[in-house]
């Protein structure tokens, strides 16, 4: 399938700080995309330059498979910082204004947008009467407007009290589930866990490592193997003792460990003694934890 979206070699410096040294990866449609790095990893600018609100030095990104295109950025709905709502108008009358400036949707959109992040009971009140996460969930309608088929945000939950933060993940999946492809920053590894699908982890600049967050982040061992028959394998290995699940990905089957305890030589001989000779037998987590310990460490000293 197609990414939605695909990075290629992006680079960006302002003065002598080298924002961004060349990252790629791609985004899968359908994904909850994380772009997980501490302060100043180069996360807004990365998405400033997929917006087109700044120019990359080099390198170059295109959106579902054509690069710069101007007809794709009606399906992209974004929100990189607040909007500058109208304290004393309503949400209605906000969205009414941001509609008549963006050209994004139209006046039955407004009620549908906001339905969606459930302030439909206070759309007539004024916006300064509302809650942190009321306005913030107010931002993202005003993205949701033109029902783009990929949203992207920056920091989605900085700011918020633990409500609404909740309400704001909470919000992500559902606009996930309804089929959008979400690409956002965090600086928060337990968001990224809570929310996304995948991850690309940025430190000062530099691609840490890109993927599922299953097998980025996941605090365990996988071993993944293959055969000749990836059905009769699968079926085969389940009778492993002390995995904690199997997955199926493509022509490869992941065996899931708790960390430490995966021993490929014998997941090897087991399968070798049930009849399966396998082509592929590789240990994924170590590299990946040590490069995302690498990161936090980092933060760490930051903070
Ligand atoms: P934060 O979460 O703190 O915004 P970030 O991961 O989004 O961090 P960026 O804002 O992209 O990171 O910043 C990357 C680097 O570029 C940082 O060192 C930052 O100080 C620098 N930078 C960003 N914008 C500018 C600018 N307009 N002029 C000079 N330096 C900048």
């Amino acid at each position: 399938m197609q990414p939605v979206l695909s990075l290629s070699g992006l680079a960006k410096s302002y003065g002598k700080i080298q924002a961004l040294k060349g990252v790629s990866f791609e985004v899968p449609e359908g994904a909850v995309f994380g772009i997980l790095g501490p302060n100043g990893s180069g996360k807004t600018t990365l998405l400033s330059i997929i917006l087109d609100i700044l120019k990359a030095d080099s390198g170059s990104f295109a959106w579902f498979g054509e690069p710069g295109s101007p007809a794709t950025r009606k399906r992209i709905g974004s929100l990189l910082e607040t909007p500058n709502f109208y304290h004393y108008l309503s949400a209605v009358d906000n969205l009414n204004i941001t509609h008549a400036i963006s050209g994004r949707g139209d006046k039955t959109d407004i009620d549908r947008v906001l339905e969606i992040v459930k302030l439909t009971e206070r759309k007539r009140s004024r916006f300064s009467s509302y809650s942190l996460g009321m306005k913030q969930r107010l931002a993202i309608a005003a993205a949701l407007l033109g029902d783009p088929q990929v949203l992207v945000f920056d920091e989605p939950t900085n700011g918020l009290d633990p409500v609404g933060i909740a309400e704001i993940r909470e919000l992500i999946k559902e606009l996930a589930g309804r089929g959008k492809t979400i690409i956002m920053a965090s600086h928060l590894l337990d968001e990224v866990e809570k929310v996304c699908t995948h991850v690309a982890i940025l430190k000062r600049g530099t691609l840490i490592t890109a993927g599922s967050v299953d097998e980025v982040l996941a605090n365990e061992d996988i071993v993944e193997i293959a055969s000749a028959d990836t059905a009769t394998l699968l079926e085969l290995v389940k009778g492993f003792p002390g995995y904690t699940h199997i997955k199926q990905d493509g022509n490869k089957v992941l065996l899931y460990f708790p960390i430490g305890t995966a021993k490929l030589a014998e997941v090897n001989r087991y399968c070798f003694e049930k009849g399966a000779t396998l082509s592929h037998l590789y240990a994924k987590k170590k590299s990946l934890e040590a490069k995302f310990f690498e990161l936090t460490n980092e933060n760490t000293q930051n903070n």
